[in-house]
């Protein structure tokens, strides 16, 4: 997307900072809209370096992107060093891989180095890169991109009502409740007023009608529809979850949401009645789609019966997975390290990201066929933005060590299943590009090479080796050849 547009519109600046202009035509102004999205969403990310501008892109921080915005105060001998810094590529060493310490803590203050060395760069090989926050794969598709249009920028501008109870406490009901994670999501949507009803198509400018299929002189919002509706009134009525106090349903939906979500927690006695609430409003909502679109009728008394055998169907199945879910997982943790086929060597890596640290270590261990450990690596970095991430660079730096050791033929194993499948496939992840572009220039080195997924009972040793570099005093990689003693009691 970003490459398309500085194509065509954006000669010589940054797609992401042109200005409007006084008299915009419909075409600019769409790319603008786009470009506010992509403002909010897009960020480079460091290949070589070489076409990302610090100061100026957004490369650096949590959503939305930044680019630099802050120098240390310095002495003058130092004012060349930051009038020479212009790419990203001026703050790397030679391999690109690393950057350089002395001067990151020259130029920069604390918070923003700590913003830099988060970042991996892909190194002298790779290409800088554009993904989106938005998704996990970092690819723009178009739902997400309507998505923070209509839940960032346009929500921006809008005053929030102030009459509404917090959130959270029903987004956390939500995630608590008795139900499938279809209906947890159906009832998500509910709640972030994300449902089509026609109320919000209307609004959207989307279809005409804004009125509810059954009172043509009400407005379908998502209140109407499964509090206010006459129809709704009546499946509530007949069944057994009671109404709120005064009998009366709230104008307002979280008003409506609270009450029937908390059932359970405020009134003990009806607590296993209350585990009807989430698929009742589900079945609301299927048979009002069922009448819009297939012009199909049900009675109050079937739609209760429809609800009832729905939540009774899902706690079925929900036994039956709980009791065949148990031995299974216990192999999973079990698996076991199997020495690699005749002429090959075997490397295992692993990541440790503790959620409440800032740093994160990585690890691995080359063994033969044999099983004696031929070499391991063990390094603490700057916490990474994310797990994979983490267990993705302590396979680069595997990868990057044995082409250096001319190793011809190795097996690499993790306990990462998202990561290897995306070594073993051709999708592309924008976000992870140029470190992946970087592993396959290294592979040119080996013969052959398998990534192999493993349990993590047959990865002990890698994330021996990765909890254990979180106790380094530097980010400085080790390399051992001969086995530590804090290693030895894994290895037995
Ligand atoms: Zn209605």
């Amino acid at each position: 997307m970003a490459k398309v547009f500085k194509g065509r519109y954006f000669w010589n600046s940054d797609p992401l900072n042109a200005p409007l202009g006084s008299r915009p035509s419909y075409a600019w102004k769409s790319i603008h809209t786009a470009q506010e999205l992509l403002r909010q969403g897009a960020r480079a990310v460091v290949g070589n370096g070489e076409s990302i501008d610090i100061w100026r892109n957004k490369w650096l921080g949590s959503k939305p992107a930044d680019a630099i915005l802050r120098v240390k105060k310095v002495v003058p001998q130092y004012y060349r060093v930051i009038s020479s810094l212009s790419r990203v590529k001026d703050l790397l060493d030679e391999s690109g891989r690393e950057w350089r310490k002395d001067i990151l803590e020259t130029v920069f203050p604390e918070d923003e180095r700590r913003l830099i060395e988060e970042l991996r760069p892909g190194g002298k090989g790779t290409q800088d890169n554009y993904t989106w926050d938005y998704t996990k794969f970092g690819g723009y598709t178009v739902k997400s991109g309507y998505w923070v249009l209509t839940q960032i920028i346009q929500k921006r501008n809008i005053p929030q009502e102030v009459s509404q109870p917090s959130l959270n406490p029903i987004y956390q009901k939500i995630w608590q409740c008795h139900a499938s994670p279809k209906v947890h999501h159906f009832l998500w949507r509910c709640l972030s007023n994300c449902l089509s009803v026609a109320g919000n198509l209307a609004h959207r400018h989307l279809s005409r009608e804004a009125a509810c299929v059954r009172c043509p002189a009400s407005t379908e919002s998502v209140n109407h529809l499964l509090f206010k509706c006459s129809f709704a009134r009546l499946v509530w009525a007949i069944s057994p979850i009671p109404a709120p106090p005064g009998g009366e349903w709230a104008d307002s939906l979280y008003v409506n949401l609270y009450w029937v979500l908390n059932l359970g927690q405020e009134q003990p006695h009806l607590k296993n009645t209350a585990h009807l609430v989430p698929w009742l409003i589900w079945r609301l909502w299927k048979t009002r789609n069922e009448l819009v679109f297939k012009g199909k009728e049900y009675y109050a008394q079937e739609v209760l019966r429809r609800a009832t055998d729905d939540y009774e169907e899902w706690s079925t199945i929900r036994v039956v997975e709980a009791r065949n879910s148990g031995p299974r997982v216990e192999e999973n943790l079990l698996g076991c390290w199997r020495p690699p086929p005749h002429q090959w060597v075997k490397c295992n890596t692993d990541a440790s990201w503790p959620q409440e640290d800032n740093r994160c270590g990585i690890g691995w261990v080359l063994r033969n066929e044999k099983g004696e450990v031929l070499w391991m690596g063990a390094r603490a970095l700057p916490k990474t933005k994310s797990v994979l991430e983490a267990e993705l660079e302590a396979m680069r730096w595997a990868i990057l060590s044995l082409s250096r050791f001319h190793y011809k033929k190795v097996m690499f194993e993790s306990d990462a299943q998202v990561l290897i499948n995306l070594l073993n496939s051709d999708e592309v992840w924008p976000s992870l590009q140029p470190a992946l572009q970087d592993i396959q220039k290294l592979l040119h080195h080996f013969e052959e090479v398998k990534f192999v997924y493993i349990p993590r009972g047959g990865n002990v040793v890698a994330d021996r080796i990765a909890r254990e570099s979180l106790s380094f005093s530097s980010y400085d990689p080790k390399l051992y050849s001969i086995v530590p003693y804090w290693i030895k009691s894994t290895l037995v």
